[in-house]
């Protein structure tokens, strides 16, 4: 039978890290599972200028790997691969990656989202040659360039205006005629001459040059049904984030949204459960913000070892 451990973090974004750091100096011993994109959304990005305590910004990768290295200097133990199933309806709760299954008295959940496509063909197979879900982490390479952003949130809001500092033009790209985003960020979109819109509007196809790289998109006006070319190198897809909670699906409770709800800190519906970092943060959703939930996970999980029922402190 595995071992009993006493914390199985999943996911290695800064929630994840945080809360591995933070459970290895409590000298919980925590095994962190990796996942498929190991180091979470920062590992696509490039100079990340808001972590506090780098005055002249971080790489996004190179802050992941200071995180990293600095969990494992305390003891976090960190597992490449994937959770396949995870079982939290009975203690102790289990873990099954595709080569090992782990028993463990808390699990942490630092999984993320992830962001949303349109679902058209050449959207993956531009991903990242012309399409892309991060303005941050792309927008420089689009310098006096005609791109497009599709969405009308504030995400869409804040990335187009984000790209008026590299792009010539921003075409936006919304399906309905009314914006859902606040109106202090629609205001100060509207009010940027960069910016043109296209509402009421979907992008139906993104066509490649025949070098790998975008060319145009097809936009379809929803009311009439005329389609326009519109000639663009760039497309940021900004429809939202869907959190990576499929796991968890019927064993713990999700919002409407299928993030994880959490009370009194970190805690899920599930006592031993823990949550932080975008799994459970759709407001917020910045690296800082991740990893001080992944601390307090980290935090609530201690604590709760030391008050968990007489049968599961037997290792
Ligand atoms: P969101 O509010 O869910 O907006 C997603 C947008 O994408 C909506 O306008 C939606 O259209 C559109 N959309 C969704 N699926 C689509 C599809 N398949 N095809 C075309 N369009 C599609 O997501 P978000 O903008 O990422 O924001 C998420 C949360 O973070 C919100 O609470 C937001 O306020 C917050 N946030 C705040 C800030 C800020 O304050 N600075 C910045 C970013 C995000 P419909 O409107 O028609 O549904």
């Amino acid at each position: 039978m595995a071992d009993l451990q006493n914390v199985i973090i999943i996911g290695s974004g800064p929630a994840g890290l945080t809360a591995a750091l933070y459970s290895a100096r409590a000298n919980l011993r925590p095994l962190l599972i990796e996942g498929l994109e190991a180091g979470g959304q920062l590992m696509l990005t490039t100079m990340v200028e808001n972590w506090p305590g780098y005055r002249d910004g971080i790489m996004g990768p190179d802050l992941m790997a200071e995180m990293r290295a600095q969990a494992e200097r305390f003891g976090a133990q960190m597992i490449h691969g994937n959770v396949a199933k995870v079982d939290v309806c009975s203690t102790p709760f289990l873990v099954e990656t595709t080569d090992a299954h782990y028993r463990t008295k808390a699990v942490i959940i630092a999984t993320g989202a992830s962001a949303k496509l349109l679902g058209l063909p050449a959207e993956r197979q531009l991903m990242g040659h012309g399409v892309s879900t991060c303005a941050t982490c792309d927008g420089y390479f689009f310098r006096g360039h005609d791109i497009a952003v599709v969405g009308g949130g504030d995400s869409a809001m804040e990335e187009a205006l984000f790209l008026t500092k590299f792009a010539s033009k921003v075409t936006l790209v919304h399906r309905r005629d009314t914006l859902r985003a606040s109106k202090i960020m629609q205001e100060k979109a509207r009010a940027n001459p960069k910016i043109v819109w296209m509402l009421d509007s979907q992008v139906t196809e993104i066509r490649d040059s025949g070098k790998g790289e975008v060319r145009s998109m097809l936009v379809r006006h929803n009311k009439t049904g005329a389609l326009t070319e519109v000639a663009v190198s760039g497309v940021f897809v900004a429809i939202g984030h869907t959190p990576n909670t499929s796991l968890f699906r019927g064993q713990l409770e999700l919002d409407a949204n299928g993030y994880v709800v959490t009370h009194d800190g970190t805690t899920t519906s599930v006592p031993g459960v823990f949550a932080g970092g975008d799994v459970q943060d759709h407001v917020y959703r910045q690296a800082v913000t991740a990893a001080g939930s992944g601390c307090m996970a980290a935090l609530d999980a201690e604590h709760y070892l030391e008050h968990i029922p007489e049968h599961l402190q037997a290792v």
